[in-house]
C-alpha cells in the first residue's frame, strides 16, 4: 500500500486547493461532491453538452433548439405582462428573435441599445410574438466573424454552491494539468491494447471537450468509447477491490462448525417437507463452507419463494449444535418477527429457545434477551439489523444470516463481522437475497461473496396467472376480490405508488382501505403502511397470516419475504409505474400454497411503450431471471437508473446494467491485476472508491 501510494505521485495527490481560485469555503462545498484531489474534478462528468461551435441563421431556428445566434438590436424595451419584464429585439436578416429578461437591472437594459450586436445561447421557444429565449446568455461583439467555441460545452450535473462556470473554469485547468502527466494510468498496457478503448487522457479529454462533430447521440447514451473506457476502469476498481476484500476474509480465523450434537440433521429430518434439488445443492455448499476454519461469506441468491430460510435455518442448527450462536437480521420488524416464528416452530422440538430482539418490546423484555444472548444461555437470535447495530454483546457468534442482501451495503456487512468478531474469530456470513440479477451482473456485483443459486420452486405450486387490467375495470377487480374472499382465500391490495413522502402514501392507502370496505360489506380489510407504528403493523400482519382477516391493503412494504400461503390474489394499483424488479418481488408474495393464485396488474391509461412492455413481461412469465433479462434489455442504453433499484453499489461513470457486456473483461482485467499489479488496485481505488462506498476493513 505505501509503496502504491508514493507511485500514485505528487500529482495525483494533489489536493484541491492547489488550483488558482480554490479557497477554504470553495473547497469545503467541492469536497461535499467528494472532490478532495484535483484528479477528482476529472470524474465529474457532464451530463450532457451544448453545441456552441456553430451559429445558426435566425430563420433556421425551431422551438426546442439549444443554439447560438446572432443579430443587431432592433429595440430593447420594458413591458408589463402580469410581471415586469423586457423584451429585446434581435434580426441578423433572416428573421426576428425575441429575448426575454424576468430579472434585470437599469444597467443591464443600458447596454441592449438599438443597434448593438449580441451574440446569444439560449433554448428557441415559441412565444407570444414568434421565436424566443429566456435568459438567454449572451454577450456583445464588435466583429460578426469574432470565433466561436472549438469543442462542445460539458454541461455538469448541478451542484450545490459550485456554478457551472466555476467548475468549468477548475476542469479545464485539471485538464491542463493532466497533459503535464496530472493522471497516471494504472491499466497496464497489455490491458489496454486488448480492449480497444482509448487512453486514459484521450478518454478525459474527449468527455471534457468533445470535438464538434461529435455523436451526441451517443455521449448522450453513455456509450461512446471515451465513456465506457471510464467505466471500464470504474468497474475493474470496484471488482478488483472486492476481489482482494475477497481474498482477506479467507485468512481470517473462524470457527469449523462441527454440529457434534447432530442438530441440523436433526432438524432436516422434522421438516414436513423434503428439500429440493437446488435447496440441497445450496445447503451442501453452505455446509462445506462451515466446516473449514475460514469464515464463509456466501450469498443464497433464489427467487421469492424457493426456500431460502430453511436453508438458513440448518445452517443455523449446526452453529447451535457445534455448542455456539447463529443471528439472523432481517429488513423489517415485520419480517424479524416471521422469521423468529418459523425458527420457533422449527428449533422448539429440538429443545432450543430462539430469542427476538424488537424495537417494539418493552426495555426489561429487551434488556433480560441483551443477557441471555450475552451470557450464551440462547444461542439463536433473531432481528432487525438496526438492533444488531446497536450495542448488542454475543458469547461466541459463530454464524450470521442477512436476509434481503440488497438493503445492506458491504460496509454494513464488515461492521457485523467485526461485531462478531471473538477471541480471534469471525462469523460465517450467509446472505440470502431474492434480487434476480443475471449471472455476469451477480459476478461482478458481488464479487466478494460464493454465490450459491436455488433456481427451483418448491413442487406443487401453480404459476401465478397474470392479468393487465386498465382502471376502468376497477369494478370488476373488486368483485374478484370478494369471490375470492368468500372463497375462503385471502388477498392482498397494494396501494398506488406515490412518490412525494410517506405521508401522502399513508394516506392514499387510508382511502383506498375505506373505499374497498365499503365496497366489500361482508370482507374483514385491513391497512398497512410504513407510517403506522409497528405494533399495529405487526397485529395487522399476523391477523392476516391467522386467517382473521380476508384482505389486506398495504403499500410496498409488503414487497419483502411475508409468507401467507392462503393469499392467492394480489391485485397491484398503478403497476405502469413499477420497475420490473419491484412487480416481480410483489407478486411472490401470492402462489406460496398449492392452490392456484393470480395478480392483477391495475394500469392507468395511457400506457408508455416502456409501460407496456414491462407489463407485458410480467404477463408472460414468472421466472425471476427471465425477469431480470428482460429488464436488462428494455432498460437499453441510454437509460440511467437500474442499480439503485437492485441495490448495487452506485458508481460515478458505470452503470451495472448499462455496461453489462464490459462485464467478462472487467473480470478478466480484475484477475491480472491481482496476480501481477496489486498497487495499482489501491491506486485505482484511490481514484474511484474514495468518498464513495469503501471496501476497506473497518476497525
Ligand atoms: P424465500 O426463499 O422467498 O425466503 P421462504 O423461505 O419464505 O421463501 O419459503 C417459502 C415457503 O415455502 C415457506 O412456507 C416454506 O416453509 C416453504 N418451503 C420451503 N422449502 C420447501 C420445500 N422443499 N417443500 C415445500 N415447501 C417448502
Ligand atoms: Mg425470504
Amino acid at each position: 500500500m505505501a509503496e502504491a501510494a508514493r507511485k500514485t505521485g505528487a500529482s495525483e495527490q494533489r489536493p484541491v486547493t492547489a488550483l488558482r481560485g480554490v479557497g477554504a469555503q470553495l473547497a469545503e462545498r467541492l469536497r461535499r461532491l467528494g472532490v478532495t484531489q484535483v484528479q477528482d474534478l476529472l470524474f465529474i462528468l457532464p451530463a450532457g453538452y451544448d453545441d456552441r461551435t456553430t451559429k445558426r441563421e435566425i430563420g433556421a431556428l425551431a422551438p426546442g433548439m439549444r443554439t447560438l445566434v446572432q443579430g443587431e438590436i432592433q429595440l430593447t424595451e420594458v413591458v408589463f405582462r402580469r410581471r415586469r419584464q423586457l423584451l429585446t429585439r434581435l434580426s441578423d436578416g433572416t428573421g426576428f428573435l425575441t429575448l426575454r429578461f424576468f430579472h434585470f437591472s437599469a444597467s443591464q437594459q443600458e447596454g441592449l441599445a438599438r443597434g448593438t450586436r449580441l451574440r446569444c445561447f439560449g433554448e428557441v421557444r415559441r412565444g407570444p410574438q414568434g421565436l424566443e429565449m429566456i435568459h438567454p446568455e449572451y454577450r456583445r461583439v464588435a466583429d460578426w466573424s469574432e470565433p466561436v467555441e472549438e469543442t462542445l460545452t460539458p454541461l455538469y450535473p448541478l451542484t450545490e454552491g459550485v456554478t457551472q462556470g466555476r467548475l468549468r473554469m477548475l476542469i479545464a485547468q485539471a485538464l491542463r494539468e493532466l497533459d503535464g502527466a496530472g493522471v497516471r494510468d494504472w491499466l497496464p498496457r497489455e490491458l489496454v491494447e486488448d480492449l480497444r478503448l482509448p487512453s486514459l487522457r484521450e478518454a478525459l479529454h474527449y468527455v471534457h471537450r468533445p470535438p464538434k462533430n461529435a455523436r451526441l447521440e451517443e455521449l448522450a447514451a453513455r456509450r461512446h468509447p471515451a465513456q465506457r473506457r471510464l467505466a471500464f476502469e470504474e468497474l475493474l476498481a470496484h471488482q478488483a477491490n472486492l476481489r482482494l476484500l475477497k481474498r482477506a476474509t479467507q485468512t481470517d480465523p473462524a470457527w469449523a462448525l462441527e454440529d457434534a450434537a447432530g442438530l441440523a440433521a436433526r432438524l432436516l429430518a422434522s421438516l414436513p417437507f423434503r428439500l429440493t434439488g437446488a435447496q440441497a445443492r445450496a445447503l451442501a455448499e453452505v455446509e462445506g463452507d462451515l466446516h473449514a476454519e475460514r469464515p464463509m461469506v456466501r450469498l443464497v441468491q433464489g427467487d421469492v419463494g424457493c426456500g431460502k430460510t430453511v436453508v438458513a435455518a440448518i445452517a443455523a442448527a449446526r452453529a447451535a449444535g457445534s455448542g455456539l450462536q447463529a443471528a439472523l437480521m432481517a429488513p423489517t420488524e415485520l419480517l424479524a418477527e416471521q422469521h423468529w416464528r418459523n425458527f420457533r416452530d422449527w428449533f422448539q422440538p429440538l429443545g432450543l429457545p430462539v430469542a427476538l430482539l424488537s424495537g417494539t418490546q418493552p426495555a426489561r423484555t429487551r434488556r433480560s434477551v441483551l443477557e441471555t444472548v450475552a451470557s450464551g444461555e440462547v444461542r439463536l437470535v433473531v432481528g432487525t439489523h438496526a438492533l444488531f447495530q446497536e450495542g448488542i454483546e454475543f458469547a461466541d457468534l459463530a454464524l450470521v444470516i442477512v436476509d434481503e442482501q440488497h438493503r445492506f451495503g458491504v460496509q454494513q456487512r464488515l461492521r457485523l463481522q467485526e461485531k462478531g468478531r471473538r477471541l480471534g474469530r469471525f462469523p460465517h456470513q450467509l446472505i440470502m437475497t431474492a434480487t434476480p440479477i443475471p449471472r455476469t451482473l451477480a459476478m461482478t456485483a458481488y464479487a466478494d461473496l460464493d454465490v450459491s443459486v436455488i433456481d427451483e420452486l418448491p413442487p406443487g405450486r401453480t404459476p401465478v396467472q397474470t392479468v393487465v387490467v386498465p382502471e376502468q375495470r376497477r369494478d370488476q377487480v373488486v368483485a374478484r376480490v370478494d369471490q375470492a374472499c368468500r372463497g375462503g382465500r385471502q388477498v392482498y391490495w397494494v396501494c398506488p405508488l406515490i412518490e412525494e413522502s410517506e405521508e401522502l402514501r399513508a394516506q392514499a392507502a387510508e382511502e383506498t382501505a375505506a373505499a374497498l370496505e365499503t365496497a366489500l360489506p361482508g370482507v374483514r380489510v385491513e391497512l398497512v403502511h410504513g407510517r403506522m407504528p409497528s405494533a399495529k403493523k405487526d397485529r395487522a400482519m399476523s391477523d392476516f397470516k391467522a386467517g382473521r382477516i380476508q384482505l389486506l391493503v398495504a403499500t410496498t412494504v409488503i414487497e419483502v419475504g411475508v409468507d401467507v400461503p392462503n393469499a392467492t390474489l394480489m391485485v397491484i394499483e398503478n403497476a405502469e409505474r413499477m420497475g420490473l424488479a419491484q412487480l416481480h418481488q410483489l407478486r411472490g408474495r401470492v402462489g406460496r400454497g398449492a392452490a392456484a393464485s393470480s395478480c392483477v396488474l391495475l394500469y392507468r391509461a395511457p400506457l408508455s411503450p416502456l409501460a407496456r412492455r414491462r407489463l407485458e413481461v410480467m404477463r408472460k412469465t414468472n421466472d425471476g431471471f427471465e425477469i431480470a433479462r428482460r429488464d436488462l434489455e428494455l432498460r437499453g442504453p441510454g437509460e440511467l437508473l437500474g442499480t439503485r433499484q437492485t441495490g448495487l453499489a452506485q458508481m460515478r461513470v458505470a452503470d451495472l446494467m448499462r455496461d453489462a457486456d464490459l462485464l467478462p473483461r472487467v473480470q478478466a482485467a480484475a484477475e491480472v491485476l491481482l496476480g501481477q499489479y496489486p498497487d495499482n488496485i489501491a491506486a485505482l481505488s484511490a481514484r474511484w472508491l474514495a468518498g464513495a462506498e469503501q471496501y476497506g476493513r473497518v476497525g
